[in-house]
């Protein structure tokens, strides 16, 4: 981002004032994170995240480290790192509610939450590391990863397959010995450029098999310098010539059968560990980046010129207010809903989870569409986070698990209620 275009606006702060109804503890975390989100964080948020350029000094680019060490330490210093990770593994130790009323605060600062130490895929590692490692694979790789001198990757998705039916995946894992030979082909592994380690969603078969979509499930510790461990390519985005995303093939890769996380069958729930909550946390994500754009879309209509007026006057621009309002309070709230109703069990709590998931990325997508509306050809510039939050909002949609798969669930759930001869209670 510039400097000209946003210099308006860097005065602008997150609005975020304690909730009378919820408890003094959670709203002591929201305060101290929007204080240094919006002292430390906005007001450096084009130094924070410039592309790096070829032309860049190292002395620039040194400073811009420099930056975010010293962020990284006051958010340590003020016992927020790392929400997601129990508090003997260096992380806060939140409860479900808390982290997820934490979430909407960080994330309206665009990248923040690698400053308080959760980056994605390497967070979701880390709590299936947390959940299944046993000690020598947490010394060895969750450690490292925590402290960051190591960097991860998950990889499940494969391009022959539907990743909405994790089912039909078929990557094989052969035990030799005391060692799994694995062969198979993965894309969309984020982080892989970077990555030290992928873990690998494998299916157990015997040598030989020709029937690879029945075997039990297991994920599997791959360092990625292992022979065999083939990267392809970083596919290009949103029309961009390469991303991290990875195209991966995994050919007669040999790990130690100690490198399994969990037992062998357990694959598939930890997959859903790693997944089904974790929606809620993502969903408070794009709550605080629909907050953030909304906060851009309103500042520029009530500064804006246009036709004789400002925007504000316009009653288009009073129905995108209004529109966008309904949209995050909604999202909001269902969010919220969710993350109570976890307190009694994941199983009670999917269909509010499929339903958000659902529903809080099209909302988000209408609101950041809106306030690109709004801006103008700045909207769609890289001066301001709005693209970004377009194309991530978009990609939302289909990550996680698509749409429609969510909906199919939500049909099942309400569906099934209704043939034990009971309605769906929605008090509850
Ligand atoms: C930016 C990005 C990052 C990602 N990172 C990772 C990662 O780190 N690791 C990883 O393993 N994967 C990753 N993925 C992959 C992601 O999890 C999959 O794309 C997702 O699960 C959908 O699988 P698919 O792309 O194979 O689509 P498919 O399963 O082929 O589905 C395509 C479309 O079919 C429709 N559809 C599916 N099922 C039904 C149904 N039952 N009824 C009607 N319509 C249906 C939906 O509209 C769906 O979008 C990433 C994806 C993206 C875009």
């Amino acid at each position: 981002m510039t400097e000209s275009v946003l210099k308006e606006l860097t005065t602008m702060t997150m609005n975020c004032k304690p909730i009378e109804t919820i408890d003094q503890r959670i709203n002591d975390i929201r305060m101290r994170t929007a204080e240094i989100v919006n002292n430390d964080i906005l007001p450096n948020e084009s130094r924070l995240w410039a592309e790096r350029r070829e032309d860049e000094s190292w002395s620039h680019r040194n400073e811009v480290l420099e930056l975010r060490a010293q962020i990284k330490e006051k958010v340590k210093q003020a016992g927020l790192w790392a929400p997601h990770l129990p508090a003997d593994y260096g992380g806060m130790g939140l409860d479900f509610l808390a982290h997820a009323y934490m979430n909407e605060v960080l994330a309206y600062a665009i990248g923040a939450s690698s400053l308080f130490g959760v980056v994605a895929p390497n967070s979701g590692n880390q709590s299936v590391l947390v959940k299944y490692g046993t000690e020598e694979q947490k010394q060895k790789w969750l450690l490292p990863l925590i402290d960051g001198t190591l960097e991860s990757g998950f990889s499940m998705t494969e391009p022959h397959n539907p990743g909405s039916d994790p089912r039909s995946l078929d990557t094989s894992a052969v035990i030799e010995g005391d060692e799994f030979v694995i062969n198979g082909h993965k894309w969309f592994t984020s982080n892989g450029i970077d990555a030290d380690f992928f873990i690998v969603m494998c299916r157990v078969v015997e040598a030989g098999a020709t029937d690879l979509k029945t075997g039990p499930m297991v994920q599997i510790i791959v360092p990625t310098a292992t022979r065999g461990v083939n990267i392809v390519r970083g596919i290009g985005v949103w029309g961009r010539k390469e991303s991290d995303h990875c195209e991966i093939k995994y050919e007669d890769v040999r790990v130690p059968v100690a490198n399994a996380l969990g037992r062998v069958g357990d694959g598939h729930q930890a997959a859903q560990d790693r997944l089904g909550a974790g929606r809620i946390y993502h969903c408070m994500n794009s709550v605080g980046q629909m907050w953030r754009a909304f906060d851009l879309m309103v500042q520029r209509a009530a500064s804006r010129d246009v036709h004789g007026g400002k925007l504000q006057d316009k009653q288009f621009i009073q129905g995108f207010i209004a529109d966008s309002y309904i949209d995050i309070q909604s999202a909001r709230l269902m969010t919220i809903h969710a993350a109570e109703k976890i307190d009694q069990g994941l199983q009670a709590a999917r269909t509010d989870i499929s339903a958000i998931k659902v529903y809080v990325p099209a909302a988000y997508s209408r609101v950041v569409d809106r306030a690109i509306q709004v801006w103008g050809a700045a909207g769609v510039s890289n001066d301001l986070p709005l693209a970004g939050m377009y194309m991530g909002a978009r990609t939302l949609r289909i990550a996680d698990g698509p749409d429609e798969v969510h909906k199919i669930l939500i049909a099942k759930h309400v569906l099934g209620q209704y043939a034990k001869g009971e309605g769906w209670d929605f008090g509850n």
